[in-house]
C-alpha cells in the first residue's frame, strides 16, 4: 500500500533541502525541485527533467503536487472568475480573481473549509466549519487560479472564506513560501490579509508578518453595531482592536485598511461617517467601502438591506471630505455570488 503522501507546496526551500538529502541526493537538487514546481509549474514530478529519474519517482512516491480539484468555474459578465476546489477529503473551498484596471488581477483566496464565526451577513458562516486549510492548500490556489484564467495574480487578498489568524499556523507558513524569493509566486507588499479582529492572533501577526499589509473588517463604528452583526465583537472590543493596528502600522508602516460593507439605515448614518472619520484618523489607513452582496442567507435578528448607488456615494464623498482616503469596491461578480461562500454553500446545500 502506498504511503500517505505529503503535499508540495507545504514544504518550504529549506526543508526540501533536508527531504533531498534524506533522499540521498546533492542539496542543490532543491533548487531544480523549487524551479520545477513554482516557475515551469510542473503539476508533476515527471515532469522536471533536469533532476534524476530515481529522484523523480521517490519524490513521486512521497508527495502529492497539487492537492485541489477544480468543480466548477463561473465568468461574470465584469471579468471576475469564481474557482470552486474540491479538497481531497471532498471538502470545498472557493477562489475568486477580480480584473482590476491596467491588467491587474486580484485573488481572494481562502483559509479555511467553512468558517466557525457566523457574521450575520456572510454566507461561508452558514456553512458547517470543515476544517483549516493546510498551507499548501492555500498555495495551490493562487497557482490554479493562474492556470485556468492564463492571467498573472499580481495582488493577493486573504478575504475568500474562512478568519485567516484561527488558522494561524498554516496562514503564516502560506504567507512565508508565497513570498519566500526562489517562489518568485508574489511580493510581500502585494498581499493582503484580512482579519474580522481576532485579538490576540493579531498581536502574534505582528511578531511573525514576513511583511503583508493588513486589514480589519470593520463593518460598524461602535461596539454595539458591530456586535449585532458580528458575533466575536462581544469578546474583543472596538478600543483595543484600534490600538494593536496603531502598534502595526508602527511596526510595518504600511497604511490599514478598513473594510466597510454599507447597510441600509444600519451603518450609514452622518453619525457613522463622523465616527468612521475619526477611527481612520488616528493611524495612516484607507477605507473599503463594499456594497453589501445580498443573499437569501437568514442574517439572525437583523435585517440587513443594501444601500442604493446613490446613498453609497453620498456616503463616501462625506467621509471623503472629512479627508478619509475612501475606495468605493465594485460589486464584482454579483451575478455569479461572488460573494463569500455563496457557491460553496450552494453545493453543500444540494449535497445534503
Ligand atoms: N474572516 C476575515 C476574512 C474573510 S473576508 C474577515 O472577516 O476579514 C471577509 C470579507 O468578505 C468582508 O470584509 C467583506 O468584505 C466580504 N463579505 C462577506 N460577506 C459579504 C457580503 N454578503 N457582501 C459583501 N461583502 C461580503
Amino acid at each position: 500500500m502506498r504511503m500517505q503522501r505529503s503535499l508540495i507546496y507545504d514544504i518550504s526551500g529549506e526543508e526540501l533541502k533536508n527531504v533531498v538529502v534524506e533522499l540521498g541526493e546533492s542539496s542543490f537538487r532543491a533548487d531544480q525541485i523549487l524551479d520545477g514546481v513554482y516557475i515551469k509549474r510542473a503539476r508533476a514530478f515527471s515532469e522536471i527533467m533536469n533532476i534524476p529519474k530515481g529522484l523523480r519517482i521517490k519524490l513521486d512516491e512521497r508527495f502529492i503536487v497539487d492537492p485541489l480539484t477544480v468543480k466548477d468555474i463561473s465568468s461574470s459578465t465584469d471579468g471576475t472568475q469564481k474557482i470552486l476546489f474540491e479538497l481531497q477529503d471532498d471538502h470545498h473551498i472557493e477562489s475568486v480573481v477580480i480584473p482590476e484596471r491596467d491588467d491587474r488581477y486580484t485573488l481572494c483566496l481562502s483559509t479555511q473549509a467553512g468558517c466557525m464565526l457566523d457574521c450575520a451577513f456572510c454566507a461561508t458562516g452558514k456553512l458547517k466549519f470543515g476544517r483549516n486549510l493546510q498551507a499548501a492548500e492555500i498555495i495551490a490556489q493562487l497557482i490554479d487560479s493562474e492556470r485556468i484564467t492564463g492571467k498573472k495574480i499580481t495582488n493577493i487578498v486573504y478575504m475568500g472564506m474562512g478568519e485567516p489568524l484561527l488558522n494561524y499556523e498554516e496562514t503564516i507558513k502560506s504567507l512565508n513560501i508565497l513570498t519566500e524569493g526562489k517562489t518568485k509566486l508574489i511580493g510581500k507588499k502585494r498581499i493582503t490579509l484580512s482579519t474580522v479582529g481576532v485579538l490576540p492572533e493579531m498581536v502574534r501577526f505582528r511578531n511573525d508578518n514576513p511583511g503583508v499589509k493588513l486589514a480589519l473588517s470593520l463593518h460598524a463604528t461602535t461596539d454595539e453595531q458591530r456586535q449585532k452583526i458580528i458575533p466575536i465583537a462581544r469578546k474583543y472590543k472596538l478600543r483595543d482592536l484600534l490600538d494593536e493596528l496603531e502598534l502595526f502600522y508602527k511596526k510595518f508602516r504600511d497604511p490599514i485598511t478598513f473594510e466597510y460593507i454599507l447597510f441600509n439605515d444600519f451603518n450609514d448614518s452622518d453619525e457613522d461617517v463622523k465616527r468612521l472619520s475619526k477611527i481612520c484618523r488616528a493611524f495612516p489607513s484607507k477605507v473599503n467601502i463594499i456594497p453589501y452582496h445580498q443573499s437569501n442567507i437568514k442574517t439572525g435578528s437583523i435585517d440587513l438591506k443594501s444601500t442604493r448607488k446613490m446613498e453609497i456615494e453620498r456616503f463616501s464623498n462625506k467621509l471623503r471630505s472629512s479627508g478619509t482616503n475612501v475606495f468605493v469596491r465594485d460589486s464584482s461578480g454579483l451575478d455569479i455570488n461572488a460573494a463569500c461562500g455563496q457557491l460553496a454553500l450552494s453545493v453543500q446545500n444540494n449535497d445534503t
